[in-house]
């Protein structure tokens, strides 16, 4: 009472004074669990590798040292400390044989050329597709609530669907795609799901760099190689039997060949008036044997029953897995530490558990999951979020955390990739009392909100997020944290000189998980549940457990 009256007499004391009642972290341990986790003796922490073991060891003993308890499988009625997560993994036999038919010619094209393929995942054992036909459907989206449909009717079984990558407004800046900035729609992921949803054979996507935000180097990269999904029980529901990438000149053939013009089409596919439209006269084959199997790694699952709302839950997030050994770099060094990305998750998740366990307990419960394979494409947390150890309708928000700057506070902060929900309304509220700023994605094009862990929870409705920290910093300003971020991406980021460093302060974290701390916390006492903006994609689905949440 007599704070309050304080606070309305003088508000920067009512700002400070509520700051205090959130604990304050120690960037000791944040840079002792970090210097661990990174160390050569965890070989660069690869899920399913001797490391597993070790980092599940260290992690489990850190958090029950913090005062978690166990929250993940459920074996013989006790909760333990992980959840198993079955891999599949799936690589194609040798050289696969690609075949396109344009009227009586008949091309080979070869694998991360003109075209790359993934080794399949709707549980094929072998591919082989005899002359199926291509039939292109625009952006391949469809959309409800924005009365959006590219596919209008068309059968899609037995054949191969053409698409554009991006969503149907990136190239004019306007529309109801959220102009620039990429909607799920634009993902390639979904543009697979959604093509396995209609029925088709196959997807090929068409590479452009600008709508990709990448280059082929990357496409043929991050596709020909072996492939990795949670093991699911109907993966032909989300994966058509062949997915690849085109390059954009063998398209542009296609279409010319079937006398068309692609980037007429293009444009059409940018209206709703769009109408799928067959490639006359062409055609795909594939024939290749896959290599598969089944491996299993763990999602480490600490948490905190909640007093008076057990059953709702509030999830802090972060990965624990990366590369492993791989390649040598120039100094011969073989094992991919990564410290930033993402030791430092793994340790504001430790700490932040502290800071729960150790402060009132909170009303809803608070779980503190530490997902593996996020490097193998977002999978611990897709198994955990198609496998919930706690139901997703009365999960009340996910706050993820990738790759935390371990240097000095900054005065801004931000999200991965650009998000309209609550949540995000929360952070920004809080971050003032903190002198801290939010800073939106400089490139929402790009699609980063997809390529992060809380994406997996976003994907079915839940309000999540992955936290970012500012690149403003309090010493040095914008100049210093820029160059230290572009100092990272071209020399440490996904390389084996991603290690732990003596001169790393870790106070911007301290400071950033007060924030993170206080808005989960106050998550955790509240009834509320935050939702998506009336505009996003992911309120239809959040809106259908709705009942779930009265
Ligand atoms: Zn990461």
């Amino acid at each position: 009472m007599k704070r309050l009256l304080l606070c309305a007499l003088i508000m920067s004391a009512c700002a400070a004074a509520q700051a205090t009642d959130a604990p304050t972290f120690s960037p000791e341990r944040l840079s002792a669990d970090v210097k661990t986790l990174a160390s050569d003796a965890f070989e660069g922490r690869g899920p399913a590798t001797p490391a597993e073991a070790k980092t599940i060891d260290y992690v489990v003993a850190q958090m029950k040292a913090a005062g978690l308890q166990p929250g993940g499988d459920l074996k013989d009625g006790k909760r333990s400390w992980t959840q198993a997560v079955p891999l599949l993994r799936s690589e194609i036999v040798g050289a696969p044989k690609l075949t396109l038919a344009l009227g009586d010619k008949r091309e080979a094209l070869t694998q991360g050329e003109q075209i790359a393929v993934r080794a399949p995942m709707d549980g094929s054992t072998a591919v082989a597709i005899a002359d199926a036909p291509l039939v292109f459907v625009g952006y391949g989206v469809e959309a409800p609530e924005r009365h959006w449909d590219d596919f209008k009717g068309v059968d899609l079984h037995g054949k191969i669907a053409v698409v554009l990558i991006n969503d149907p407004d990136f190239e004019t800046g306007v529309g109801d795609f959220g102009g620039k900035a990429m909607t799920y729609y634009g993902r390639w992921t979904y543009k697979y799901e959604e093509a396995a949803r209609k029925g088709a054979l196959g997807v090929l996507i068409v590479h452009e760099t600008a709508p990709a935000s990448y280059g082929w180097a990357t496409v043929k990269n991050s596709n020909i190689n072996t492939m990795f999904d949670i093991v699911r029980d109907q993966p032909a529901a989300v994966h058509p039997q062949l997915e690849a990438w085109i390059q954009r000149d063998l398209a542009v053939a296609m279409f010319k060949h079937a006398g068309l013009d692609f980037d007429a089409l293009k444009k059409q596919a940018q209206t709703r008036a769009f109408k799928p439209v067959t490639l006359r006269g062409e055609s795909l084959s594939a024939s290749f044997k896959v290599d598969k199997s089944v491996i299993t790694s763990h999602n480490i699952v600490g948490r905190i029953e909640g007093s008076k709302h057990p059953e709702q839950t509030v999830i802090y997030s972060a990965h624990w897995d990366h590369l492993g050994v791989g390649a040598p770099d120039a100094r011969g060094d073989r094992i991919y530490n990564g410290a930033v990305d993402n030791a430092t998750g793994t340790a504001a998740l430790i700490e932040l558990g502290r800071a729960f366990a150790q402060g009132p307990r909170p009303e809803r419960s608070v779980v503190f999951l530490n997902v593996t394979a996020e490097e193998k494409g977002l999978l611990g947390s897709e198994y955990y979020a198609a496998n919930p150890l706690y139901p997703l309708a009365t999960t009340a928000g996910v706050l993820n955390m990738d790759a935390l700057d371990p240097h000095g506070p900054a005065r801004n902060f931000t999200i991965s990739g650009s998000a309209k929900l609550g949540l995000l309304d929360d952070l920004i509220a809080d971050a003032k009392q903190y002198g801290m700023s939010y800073t939106a994605d400089p490139k929402p094009e790009a699609g980063h909100f997809f390529r992060s862990d809380h994406f997996s929870f976003a994907k079915r409705g839940v309000p999540a997020i992955s936290f970012g920290s500012g690149n403003d910093w309090g010493n040095g300003g914008l100049k210093a944290g820029k160059a230290a971020e572009d100092e990272y991406v071209a020399r440490h980021y996904h390389q084996p000189s991603d290690e732990w460093q003596a001169s790393w302060s870790f106070t911007g974290m301290a400071r950033d998980l007060r924030l993170l701390y206080t808005v989960g916390s106050q998550l955790a006492n509240s009834d509320q549940w935050p939702d998506w903006s009336k505009d996003s994609e992911f309120r239809g689905i959040r809106d259908a457990s709705a009942a779930e949440r009265k």
